[in-house]
């Protein structure tokens, strides 16, 4: 049966082998923190955290308090690390018991003022080691151990900035020894050891030995590793498949779609799909840059990519309203290569992927 719209197939045969080839790249006694930001990186942050979860992993990640109180909601029990809380949140970080990440002095004297006396809530400090994103410096140490008061850490952790680019290998280098002396600094600061973490999927794959006492993957779990020695390992688990709605057969020189975005060399036959760039399907793939496969064959998206369509040319593929068309899968195009032909990377697109399409589980 062909689905008659467009969704996306979340692969969690998938998940648990990427957790697997991962966890096979880190020592045992290595804790595991699974990414689960922005919907699990396009997918549905509940369905995948509630599936890692039960595959052990030690911790979860998110990118904003919102997404934590919503895995909370739906009774997930793992802790849970807010990279990126913001000034207001910390009533509810405190009542949802998510972890979060104090990255820089104003946040962290309005979590201390919502600290109540008698309970230590946990949290993890943010050093920045060169990405000059979050976190705190090497010359803040004084006064971020004076600020902290005798709280504890739960760990200090920091990230990297190019870790999948071995030609910014001494950069990473770099990062690597700042993270060392500014934990160490902090450390002898503060008067006893914290556990660490610094490394992101890229990271695991590329500089395995600076693992500490936990990593951090995200897109590798979703299937991609940023290299393709990685490709037989890693397989992508969402799949964003979509229908032929309607068939044009036009003439040459007429035009398809807005502001005539494509113009007939020769008479052509084409196809209108119920998937737009409030899909995430963005016009950057439009005029011919991006393929979609139908009947196994590579097909070009001709003009201007609509809001909620957009049309392909299918002259040279004999297909009917409503065959299926399949944009990225694990099997032939992923999601990384189609973003290539616009020029961005997986990450992009796959956390693009508009709330809308239909998500099916794939056991
Ligand atoms: C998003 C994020 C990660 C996950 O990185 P991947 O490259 O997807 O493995 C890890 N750490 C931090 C701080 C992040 O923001």
């Amino acid at each position: 049966m062909v689905n008659q719209e467009t969704v996306i197939e979340i692969n969690l045969v998938n998940l648990k082998k990427n957790l697997a080839f991962i966890r096979s790249k880190v020592k045992k006694k290595t804790l595991i923190m699974a990414v689960v930001k922005a919907s699990a990186y396009g997918s549905d942050s509940v369905i995948i955290s509630k599936k890692l979860e039960k595959e052990k992993v030690n911790y979860l990640a998110v990118a904003y308090t919102s997404e934590g109180i919503e895995l909370r909601n739906e009774g997930i029990k793992t802790p849970i690390l807010v990279l990126h809380p913001q000034i207001n949140d910390f009533n509810k970080i405190i009542e949802y018991d998510l972890e979060p990440s104090i990255y820089s002095f104003r946040i962290l004297k309005e979590f201390i003022s919502k600290i109540k006396s008698n309970n230590n809530p946990s949290f993890q400090i943010k050093f920045n080691s060169g990405l000059n994103r979050l976190g705190f410096k090497n010359n803040d140490i004084d006064k971020l151990v004076k600020s902290l008061n005798g709280l504890k850490p739960n760990f200090i952790f920091s990230h990297l900035g190019a870790s999948e680019d071995t030609l910014e290998k001494s950069f990473t280098e770099k990062q690597i020894n700042n993270f060392y002396l500014t934990s160490t600094l902090f450390e002898n600061k503060i008067g006893f050891k914290i556990r660490k973490h610094l490394l992101n999927t890229s990271g695991i794959l590329n500089f395995s030995d600076y693992q500490f006492d936990m990593v951090r993957t995200g897109i590798g779990l979703y299937g991609f590793g940023n290299n393709p020695k990685f490709k037989l390992f890693l397989k992508p688990i969402i799949s964003l498949k979509t229908i032929i709605s309607q068939i044009h057969k036009i003439k040459k020189g007429e035009s398809v779609g807005y502001n005539k975005g494509f113009i007939a060399k020769e008479d052509t036959l084409i196809a209108t799909l119920p998937i737009g760039h409030a899909d995430g399907i963005y016009r950057h793939y439009g005029k011919g840059k991006g393929k979609v496969q139908v009947k196994g064959k590579l097909v070009p998206i001709i003009g201007n990519v609509c809001m909620d369509m957009m049309m392909i040319d299918i002259s040279k593929v004999k297909c009917q309203e409503g065959d299926s068309v399949i944009i990225f899968d694990d099997k032939n195009i992923s999601a990384e290569d189609f973003s290539k032909s616009a020029d961005t990377i997986s990450y992009e697109i796959i956390t693009s992927l508009s709330k809308r399409i239909r998500r099916i589980v794939i056991q």
